[in-house]
């Protein structure tokens, strides 16, 4: 369970980027985050992610308040917080199961990718992420040959095999064609389901919003101004 109480955010003096934002998010559920550019939600993911220091409230996972934590519980929680980028952030030349075991050095990992360091159950893991993302036959393809479609989905991979309570996505689908933007969210939507882990997006498109995700929270000028099951939210809104 992710709780996230009363945060408040400015990065300047009489400036303020959140105000008193609370939602709280079940684990298997597929939260997107709506709002026009500027609103805040790059915000909230930092600070969900403790990327940035929020200047009150209390971010709570698993009733742990990870902005009270020490560096070292810090580092445990970014262990359980996983990252998908717009831009993907893979490895460019170096292969698509390498991309994914990457993953298993967590949050900022650095790119000296020794792939014999894995061992063969990290390595099986891989492929059977690979296979759930639809691309075990592209493992040892480099991530430069595929399509924008393929490299989020291996972000997707890269980010479960870190085992994460919580995976943020920030604007997932925002260079992709729609097509691919679709597979994308349906991906997240089912895998969300099946490890039964918490995963919020940042989107701009309420309609993909409200076909895929379970609960929307849409964010005004730094404030919350809705937060529903998907499935509630009238057309008008
Ligand atoms: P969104 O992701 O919804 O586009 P952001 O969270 O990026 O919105 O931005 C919210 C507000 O905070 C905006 O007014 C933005 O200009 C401001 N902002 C974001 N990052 C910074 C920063 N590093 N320094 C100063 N202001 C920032
Ligand atoms: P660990 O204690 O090593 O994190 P778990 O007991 O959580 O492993 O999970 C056992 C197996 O279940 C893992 O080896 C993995 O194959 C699978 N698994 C569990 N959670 C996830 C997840 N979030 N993403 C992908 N695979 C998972």
């Amino acid at each position: 369970m992710l709780e996230v109480k009363n945060l408040e955010k400015s990065y300047q003096k009489d400036k303020t980027a959140l105000k008193d934002i609370s939602f709280s998010i079940e684990p298997g559920k597929f939260v997107a985050i709506i709002g026009p550019s500027g609103a805040g939600k790059t915000t909230i993911l930092r600070s969900l992610n403790q990327l940035i220091k929020d200047d009150s409230g209390q971010i709570l996972l698993d009733n742990q308040d990870l902005r009270t934590a020490n560096k070292a519980e810090l580092r445990k929680h970014r262990r359980q917080i996983g990252m998908i980028f717009q831009n993907y952030n893979l490895v460019e030349r170096l292969t698509v199961i390498e991309n994914v075991l990457h993953g298993r050095l967590g949050y900022k990992s650095t790119l000296a990718g020794v792939f014999g360091r894995y061992t063969e159950d990290e390595k099986k893991e891989a492929m059977v992420l690979l296979d759930k993302v639809g691309l075990k036959e592209f493992a040892l393809q480099r991530c430069s040959e595929l399509s924008g479609g393929q490299k989020q989905r291996v972000g997707i991979a890269r980010s479960l095999i870190q085992h994460p309570k919580v995976i943020l996505c920030d604007e997932p689908i925002a260079s992709l064609d729609p097509i691919s933007a679709q597979t994308v969210m349906q991906l997240l939507k089912e895998l969300t389901e099946e490890f039964n882990i918490i995963c919020i997006a940042n989107l701009h498109q309420i309609n993909i919003a409200k076909k895929y995700a379970d609960q929307i929270i849409g964010i005004r000028k730094g404030e919350l101004v809705f937060d529903e099951p998907a499935a509630d939210l009238s057309e008008a809104t």
